[in-house]
């Protein structure tokens, strides 16, 4: 392939001989397309009008009170669809249309990018199916049901631990047989190259967004940005707009589940090792023959045992800092959030806010965080309620 998709020594493409010519040819049409002017044109009209861009930065005052420091929220929640995972789902999609496939593939977990992809599947009048774990499956029957009334077709994977990464492998397998006609629309900037290339383009709107709006509120840049890493999409779409910005510090946070130091498996870059993953070298959960975990935590979003190669990176190289927060921690967020502000945020979402509540009164009350709130905590007040039944 033209460029290898290394980062550091992270990412490349590790799949089978056979799947090489569809990345190639995705590639290929990536770096075509992105700067071919009537797709741009397609693009950023429905970024606006479907999607609802640009999202608002906005300055969260009675939280910023709360921590004693300055709190700038990039409104991601307010993409159509509840996520930031929007605005994958429709730049994928739109690439899968411009090259002339007729059938969508996605994985799903918790359901969230397999409606996503869904919804786009009707916009763009595809032909939908979507991968997901036969636990899963009887675990989101909402989001199941959602993706059905789209005129997508759901494929229950039961095969492994019937969860995401079985459903991936199975998305896979059905891609290598259907080639022709079929594009995977994955769902995080993981995976073989080019996918956390693609991936992190189309979510760099997020960042290029939130500096142009922090340089008009504030007049200088932000001194942190943080985000939640689940797969890493949300987080690098906001990072890539300041990773030149020397003086801006980036923090990942990730799934501390019930804590790092219990048995549980979780927090991927601060107790993973180096290995192979869907198609590409970075941190995993992994037992010492290499046997993948299933990652474990109270948000959905986030249980995904690798993460992307350019986090993994990131990390080596030091430029971002990644750390996790417990599942104490995020309710505690999610609860100050909506107590504070009026906006209920998702579990993914709060763990980003869970570190900014750890720095509370740590920081000199003129610091300025621009936080990225990846999506609204709808799908997950019933799990709230589960943990911290209402008196
Ligand atoms: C899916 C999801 C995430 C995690 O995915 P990333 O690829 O790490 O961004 C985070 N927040 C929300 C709201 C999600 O739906």
């Amino acid at each position: 392939m033209e460029q290898t998709g290394r980062y550091g020594d992270f990412g490349g493409y590790y799949v089978p001989e056979v799947l090489i010519p569809a990345l190639e040819e995705i590639e290929k049409a990536f770096y075509h397309f992105k700067d071919d002017l009537v797709f741009k044109e397609e693009l950023e009209s429905l970024r606006a009008d479907y999607l609802g861009r640009e999202t608002p930065l906005y300055f969260a005052k009675r939280f910023s009170e709360y921590v004693g420091y300055k709190v700038y929220l990039k409104r991601e929640d307010l993409v159509h669809g509840g996520a930031h995972k929007g605005n994958n789902t429709l730049g994928q999609g739109l690439l899968a249309k411009y090259m002339g496939k007729k059938k969508l593939i996605a994985e799903t977990g918790a359901g969230q990018h397999g409606l996503a992809t869904s919804m786009i599947g009707a916009l763009l009048d595809f032909d939908t199916k979507i991968f997901m774990g036969s636990v899963d499956v009887a675990r989101q029957s909402v989001n199941v049901h959602k993706m059905k009334l789209c005129g997508a077709s759901v494929v229950s994977v039961s095969a492994g631990s019937g969860t995401l990464k079985d459903a991936i492998n199975d998305a896979m397998r059905y891609w290598c047989s259907n080639l022709s006609d079929t594009f995977y629309l994955f769902g995080t900037a993981a995976g073989p190259h080019p996918f956390p290339e693609i991936v992190r383009y189309f979510q760099t709107v997020i960042g290029i967004e939130a500096r142009k709006q922090i340089l008009v509120k504030e007049n200088r840049l932000p001194d942190m940005i943080v985000a939640c890493v689940g797969g890493g999409s949300n987080a690098i779409g906001l990072f890539s707009g300041f990773l030149e910005d020397e003086s801006v510090k980036i923090v990942g946070v990730e799934a501390g589940g019930r804590g790092i130091d219990t048995t549980h498996h979780c927090a991927t870059l601060t107790k993973g090792r180096v290995g192979v993953f869907h198609g590409a070298k970075g941190y995993l959960l992994q037992d010492e023959v290499g046997q993948v975990f299933e990652s474990e935590s109270i948000s959905a979003g986030l249980d995904y045992p690798g993460v992307g190669p350019e986090h993994s990176y990131l990390k080596a190289s030091g430029r971002a800092e990644y750390v996790p927060a417990n599942d104490e921690e995020v309710l505690d967020a999610f609860e100050i959030l909506i107590k504070t502000e009026g906006i209920i945020p998702a579990l993914e979402s709060s763990h980003a806010l869970a570190y900014l509540i750890s720095m509370k009164g740590k920081l000199d009350p003129n610091t300025v965080v621009v936080a990225n709130l990846s999506g609204r905590g709808d799908k997950d007040v019933g799990i709230v309620e589960e943990h911290r039944p209402l008196k």
